[in-house]
């Protein structure tokens, strides 16, 4: 990292988990003259939910999942059976429940807009943060591509409506069929079904796991980062108004008090539990997707670009590198999945045999779909749709927060999109300087 700046208002900043939430955000602090010591529980990082999601970079298309037609199609997926893009399967939990109802109180247009546009500035701060990374600090290694976004439809009417709600019309251009499989020529196969896209010249894809594990080179070689690996942090407790130290359980068994100034919560799934006994209830709910990695061989007929099947809801992005080349493919949302341990989702079968059957119908000459690689990973996601970032005091009980905690959690479906920004507020906040006047907006939703 070559931009490293002094801070006058220095701090040590302690960072609960180590996604793509929690390695942004270490970045972000240590380039603005922050010490940081990020905890996860797993070896590796990137090892839950930003291990293989589907590499979009979607700046664009960032409308939250409630929305006002969703209720009653989520009714009709029920006949849809494993491919269905969305299942429900409610449990006795009341956390559940209640997610739920703030779920369907958000599905009407008005509140759909209002966290659409919310997640839009958000998310081009997030490009424009990244941009700087790569080009400033020489951040690299991870497939970073800006090949577009082509959205495509089959049917006719559902195309019209997609063009007339288009939240940023002068980088989603309309396409028919035949300049979509001119833009993308893997789209030959279902030159008989499509109706025509949309299409974003400006998005970008790469591999989040690569992306986490690049900037954690470069947190090593900045001389102001540590990694606790392997080491449990226990659900937080507050003295005096403060976090005064985080009890941490090593992989071993051993324990450790550890004395903290400032701490960020970006726990994702995890992050509800870490701070209930604090009377901090945060809406987050894990909802489970599945992805697919297919090693791509040389004359695969397989997307270049950005592609997403808009009525099935699956997502195609070519992760290729200097060494491999391969496709991700990610779907599907169930609500309410029964997780025994929710650091290891459970890969439903039937679900995984459904996307193998609709990645190798639509993208037939990719390669052979059972040799691609099965994983479920759980969004942890908000009822509105936006994360949330700031200081801890969130909703009634403002003044049971204690003074240093932060949180950057609650990111859904957009998380690697979303994390460089949402990494730029966090540490704007924690170093008391300006937000940017577009993103003065309650991002504790
Ligand atoms: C199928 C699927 C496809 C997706 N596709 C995309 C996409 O294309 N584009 C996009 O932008 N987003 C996508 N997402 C969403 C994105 O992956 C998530 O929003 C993002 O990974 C969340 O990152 P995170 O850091 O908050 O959580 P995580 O990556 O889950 O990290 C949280 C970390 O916190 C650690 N932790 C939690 N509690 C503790 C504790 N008590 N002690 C120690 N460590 C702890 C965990 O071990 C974990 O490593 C997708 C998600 C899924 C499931």
């Amino acid at each position: 990292m070559t931009f490293l700046q002094e801070s006058a208002m220095q701090r040590h900043v302690t960072i609960i988990g180590g996604g793509v939430i929690g390695l942004t955000s270490a970045h972000s602090l240590v380039r603005a003259g922050h010490h940081v010591t990020l905890i996860d529980a797993h070896a590796e990082v990137a090892s839950e939910t930003s291990h293989a999601n589907g590499g979009q970079l979607s700046y664009r298309y960032v409308a939250p999942l409630a929305d006002s037609g969703v209720p009653l199609q989520a009714i009709k997926w029920l006949l849809a059976g494993s491919e269905a893009p969305l299942r429900f399967r409610p449990q006795l939990d009341l956390a559940q429940w209640r997610w739920a109802l703030q779920f369907l109180a958000a599905c009407h247009r008005r509140q759909h807009h209002q966290s659409a546009s919310q997640l839009l500035s958000l998310a081009q701060h997030s490009q424009q943060i990244l941009a700087e990374w790569r080009e400033q600090d020489g951040l690299s290694g991870f497939a970073w591509q800006q090949t577009g976004k082509l959205v495509v439809h089959r049917d006719q009417q559902a195309l019209n409506k997609a063009i007339g709600a288009r939240i940023a019309p002068d980088d989603q251009q309309p396409l028919d069929a035949r300049q979509c499989i001119a833009l993308e020529p893997a789209l030959i196969s279902q030159q008989a079904s499509l109706a025509g896209g949309i299409f974003s010249a400006s998005d970008e894809t790469a591999d989040c796991h690569a992306f986490c594990q690049a900037l954690e080179r470069q947190l090593i070689n900045s001389g102001r980062y540590t990694r606790f690996a392997s080491t449990h942090v226990a659900p937080l407790s507050k003295e005096n108004g403060r976090i005064q130290y985080l009890d941490l359980i090593h992989i071993d068994g051993s324990r450790e008090r550890w004395k903290v100034e400032e701490v960020v919560l970006a726990a994702g799934n995890h992050s509800a539990a870490m701070v209930r006994a604090l009377g901090i209830r945060l809406p987050i709910q894990p909802l489970k997707g599945y992805s697919l990695t297919l090693p791509l061989s040389e004359g695969a007929i397989a997307p270049r670009i950005s592609v997403t099947d808009a009525a099935r809801k699956v997502v195609y992005a070519n992760l290729g590198s200097a060494d491999s080349h391969q496709l991700r493919i990610a779907a599907m949302v169930d609500i309410g999945s029964h997780e025994r341990d929710i650091s290891h989702p459970a890969i439903d079968e039937g679900r995984i045999a459904a996307l193998r059957r609709i990645a190798s119908t639509s993208f037939p000459e990719a390669g052979n779909f059972a040799d691609a690689t099965p994983w479920a990973g759980l969004r942890p996601s908000t009822p509105k749709g936006p994360p949330l970032i700031g200081h801890a005091r969130h909703g009634r009980k403002k003044h049971d927060a204690p003074d240093n905690l932060w949180l950057n959690t609650g990111h859904g479906s957009l998380g690697f999109t979303l994390a460089c920004g949402s990494a730029d507020l966090i540490t704007r906040a924690i170093s008391g300087d300006d937000l940017p006047s577009n993103l003065k907006v309650n991002f504790h939703n």
